[in-house]
């Protein structure tokens, strides 16, 4: 299935090859000062561990809960400069400050081969940090979302030392479904270098990959029972039926409901109560998930069920607003949106009566971007279908769907992936059978 691309006439297409600029020391400066003002009156630390005599260049990864998360790293990597990957929604209103400030744009979960000259330009060259957010998204429920497999060999590439910050209560504080109203929580944050420069010449890009995922691993719910952070606010649970979407008791999706402290199935009418440390407990009977996490991955293996099965599939109606260059959306109107497990996403409709058509097939994708409350445009339910020169929010007209769709193309890539492993197998020769006629 080809993709037609939307045709915008002379509109030019924000050009994410360019290559980053370097970041002047007034920026770094100016940065650093706002980050403070950011974070008055808010209580964090910041530990440094196995960071004694590092200096720039190195890959900082940082895990990604809220925008807090870049205050804290600013803070946390002065006085040196640092160059951020940045996708493309960064970039709106403020292409020209985000160049200044040396990002590197993207977006979301394409392929991008220019993004290795540009990492090298900054590691290289210009001798500074290099800031990514492997995860690429707000964790939606305070543990480490997927990483790209490519990971270890973009770092194995660059032969510089690899440091972690990990951010804990960032998440809690200002959880992505319901940013807007932030509780109460101290921010605790590790600066870690977790691989030297000759570590990294030394491992395979898989083994790096492999550290790099088990130093990234968090869980903020566990974080706050073993912390006993009280979290006191009485709407604790308002928007969770955003991330936990389907009902453990009777199984109905998008029916959930969070208000208050309390999270109801309005299909069954059970009720759970989030307690002050984040757990839950049923108002009655046993409770099936006290630990929040453990709900979520439920949800997860329930779309993978139905994916096993063959059952898949999922179609609605979207209202389209896109973001080929960074200063405006622009509003593509309604359009049919389809996931299903041969073609992966496909995105149909028509702007200034030419059709388009984008398609973005299982293997290509090993997440998506999806927002429970889009800052830049309405405050609902989005999903973001990028491709390497365009991206186009899409908003469902069925509700509280959109946590499935991204736990569907995970599951989706894993096993389109398993598959093609196995085919490759079996394709391969066998040299152990006996070669007499
Ligand atoms: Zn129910």
């Amino acid at each position: 299935m080809e993709t037609i691309d939307v045709d915008y006439g002379r509109l030019r297409r924000y050009d994410t090859t360019k290559p980053p600029l370097k970041q002047r020391k007034f920026f770094t400066a100016v940065l650093r000062a706002l980050c403070s003002i950011a974070l008055t009156g808010q209580e964090y630390r910041i530990e440094k561990i196995n960071m004694e005599g590092i200096t720039p260049p190195y890959i900082l990864l940082s895990n990604h809960m809220y925008f807090v998360d870049f205050e804290l790293n600013s803070i946390a990597t002065w006085p040196h400069s640092v160059n951020n990957i940045a996708t493309i929604d960064g970039y709106y209103r403020r292409p020209i400050l985000m160049e200044w400030l040396g990002c590197l744009c993207k977006r979301k979960f394409t392929t991008d081969m220019t993004l290795l000259r540009s990492v090298k330009k900054v590691l290289r060259e210009y001798g500074d940090i290099l800031c990514m957010y492997p995860e690429a998204r707000y964790s939606p429920v305070g543990t480490t979302a997927i990483l790209p497999d490519s990971l270890g060999k973009l770092v194995k590439a660059q032969e510089v030392p690899v440091v972690v910050l990990l951010h804990h209560g960032n998440y809690l504080h200002s959880p992505f479904w319901n940013y807007r109203k932030p509780r109460k929580v101290p921010l605790y944050s590790t600066m870690t270098q977790v691989l030297t420069a000759q570590e990294v010449r030394e491992k395979s890009a898989q083994e790096i990959g492999e550290i790099i995922r088990k130093v990234m691993e968090y869980d903020e719910y566990r974080w706050q029972e073993e912390q006993g952070l009280h979290i006191t606010e009485p709407f604790r649970a308002e928007g969770f039926h955003k991330v936990l979407y389907q009902c453990p008791h009777c199984l109905m999706e998008s029916r959930m409901e969070g208000k208050g402290t309390i999270l109801r199935c309005a299909a069954c009418g059970r009720e759970w109560e989030m307690d002050e440390l984040g757990r839950l407990h049923a108002k009655e009977g046993e409770t099936e998930f006290s630990h929040i996490p453990d709900w979520f991955e439920w949800e997860r293996s329930q779309v993978r069920q139905q994916l096993e099965a063959g059952t898949y599939h999922f179609e609605d109606e979207v209202d389209v607003w896109s973001l080929p260059h960074a200063w405006r959306f622009q509003h593509l109107g309604k359009a049919k949106l389809t996931h299903d497990m041969e073609q992966g996403f496909v995105v149909e409709g028509t702007y200034n009566g030419k059709l388009y058509h984008i398609h973005r097939p299982p293997l290509g994708m090993y997440g998506v971007h999806i927002e429970y409350d889009y800052c830049y445009l309405r405050p609902e339910d989005c999903i973001d279908i990028s491709t390497s020169n365009d991206s186009l929010y899409c908003y469902p007209v069925k509700q509280n769907v959109v946590t499935k769709l991204s736990f569907a193309t995970e599951e989706l890539y894993k096993m389109k992936m398993a598959e093609r492993k196995r085919r490759r197998n079996a394709e391969r020769p066998s040299y152990t059978g006996d070669k007499r006629p």
